[in-house]
């Protein structure tokens, strides 16, 4: 455990001084109001050994979030869509709790030709697409469910003489949020060392002219 803590939840003392003296950072910028409760995730501050930080810088330039994003997708699953991790900061430094929604974004059918998506509803089986002319549209079958964070902040207006007024539950779940949350963040750190210690970045240069960066693992994550 890097990032998570472990709170009494039997003490209204411990859980206000964990939740009031909780990292932060902005939800949007900073010039806008709004913050919530973050971990510094740059590299000088992830706690790695002098061997790794060096490897470090390699594993950035590739696609290495694929390997933390699915970490991201199962906390926000887990719930229900209303909390998500954003990064915010000059390049990503910061993994903030952000509140999230499901949201159904309005289209009736798709086409399956060329995957563009309608608001409009066909009445027969199949119609033709707008894009690619193809009689190809259908109806959806459900309607989508998408997510998006909002950027509004959680608790940046409370100190902890605010918190202190809130009931045990209240603070419970709040500490449970907030530990989930950091327990999300020692995984993707987890994994990110993991890539570091278990992979080699190679560089090759493939048919088409440009060169490629990306990771040779040994063993699947
Ligand atoms: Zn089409």
């Amino acid at each position: 455990m890097f990032y998570e803590q472990k709170v009494d939840r039997r003490s209204r003392e411990l859980m206000v001084e964990f939740l009031a003296g909780h990292y932060r950072y902005n939800t949007m910028n900073s010039w806008i109001r709004g913050s919530s409760y973050a971990n510094r995730v740059k590299i000088r501050h992830l706690g790695l050994t002098h061997e790794q930080d060096s490897k470090a810088y390699d594993v950035l330039n590739t696609d290495y979030w694929d390997e933390l994003h699915y970490v991201i997708d199962d906390f926000t699953s887990a719930m229900d869509g209303r909390y998500t991790i954003g990064s915010n900061g000059r390049s990503g430094g910061y993994l903030v709790l952000y509140r999230g929604e499901y949201y159904d974004p309005g289209y009736k059918s798709r086409c399956r030709a060329c995957g563009q998506l309608n608001y409009q509803h066909i009445s027969n089986d199949v119609g033709q697409c707008g894009l690619c002319a193809k009689m190809e549209r259908v109806n959806l079958a459900h309607p989508f469910r998408w997510h998006r964070t909002t950027g509004s902040g959680i608790d940046g207006d409370l100190d902890a003489n605010d918190l202190s007024v809130w009931s045990m539950s209240q603070l419970r779940d709040r500490v449970d949020l907030v530990c989930r949350f950091d327990r999300a963040c020692d995984e993707m750190r987890q994994n990110f060392i993991n890539l570091i210690d278990g992979c080699m970045v190679v560089t090759e240069t493939v048919m088409v002219p440009k060169t490629i960066t990306r990771l040779c693992c040994s063993a699947p994550l």
